[in-house]
């Protein structure tokens, strides 16, 4: 018979026995509240900064942990305790602040594949997130990237759907930028 482990959860401190001889907290929700911290490097996007995963960050950039022979993607189990609901297979959890260990709520909107291919899509025009963050840790965070006409033509299209600041944060340009183009104002002749 396998050993049991009788502890306290590191979180709330609710008695637990477990298999599992690494396994600290009592639930999925109590392993993601006491392994994210507030990020205050980041920017403040929809009013908050990001809350990074400290742990269990895999090389995809995500954080994932295991709870009762289950594997949970932070992000996702962020959404679902925040909404009250699960999320589908075939539904995606988009990161507004582009940082995927980042579990805010506020954060974090729900898509589907193509969302999430447009989103990527857009991404891989882009400076790589590295550069980008250390861009920003010196501060220089008002040289922003000239557009490419390509880029003005996708963004056109996102002004259907998503809001001047989303699209700023997306293309990594200033939220002043996407006002012109959006008033008409800039970029006429494409
Ligand atoms: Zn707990
Ligand atoms: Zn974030």
């Amino acid at each position: 018979m396998d050993r049991l482990f009788k502890r306290k959860c590191r979180c709330c401190l609710v008695s637990l026995s477990t298999t599992a001889p690494t396994e600290y907290y009592c639930s999925p929700e109590c392993k993601l509240k006491n392994n994210n911290t507030v990020n205050i490097s980041t920017d403040i996007v929809n009013g908050s900064r990001c809350h990074e995963m400290t742990t269990h960050v895999w090389p995809n950039g995500y954080a994932y942990f295991n709870h009762d022979k289950k594997r949970y993607a932070a992000h996702r189990l962020s959404w679902e305790i925040a909404n009250g609901c699960s999320l589908k297979d075939d539904e995606w959890i988009l990161h507004a602040c582009d940082n995927p260990k980042c579990v805010n709520p506020d954060h974090l909107r729900s898509g589907n594949a193509k969302d999430n291919a447009k989103d990527r899509e857009v991404r891989n025009r882009r400076p790589t997130r590295s550069a980008t963050r250390s861009a920003k840790l010196q501060g220089t965070k008002s040289h922003l990237s000239k557009l490419t006409e390509q880029q003005v033509r996708e963004i056109r299209y996102e002004l259907t759907h998503l809001s001047n600041n989303e699209i700023s944060k997306l293309y990594h340009t200033g939220v002043s930028n996407i006002e012109h183009i959006r008033a008409g104002r800039t970029w006429k002749h494409v």
